[in-house]
């Protein structure tokens, strides 16, 4: 059981056991192959008419209801800054938030539809 979710820019995103994909591409023979929105993640799936027709991978990471909390944002911003310290703590901090910007609007959406 997957959901499709919309985001405000119009990409479309696919939500499946608590993990949020974006579409990768759509193949020839009628499959779409989704890839997890979590940039550290390999993990993928692909869909054949309309069903999850192949799962790839395993979520090393906080799903989507776990990651909305903001404690685990600001947690997120802190190992950010410690890997990447060569970037500038403002970026981060914009990225971050835009994200989480992105969480928000994906729990409205899981109020409305899916709990
Ligand atoms: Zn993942």
């Amino acid at each position: 059981m997957y959901s499709f979710i919309e985001s405000q820019k119009g990409s479309k995103g696919l939500l499946y056991e608590n993990n949020l994909y974006r579409l990768q591409k759509n193949n020839k023979n009628g499959t779409s192959r989704w890839v997890c929105t979590n940039r550290k993640c390999s993990s993928s799936l692909t869909l054949k008419k309309e069903k999850i027709y192949k799962v790839r991978g395993i979520h090393k990471h906080n799903n989507v209801r776990r990651s909305l909390s903001i404690t685990n944002v600001v947690k997120e911003i802190r190992e950010e800054v410690c890997i990447n310290v060569s970037k500038p703590i403002t970026q981060i901090y914009n990225e971050t938030v835009s994200q989480y910007v992105n969480r928000i609007t994906l729990l409205f959406f899981l109020y409305r539809y899916y709990i």
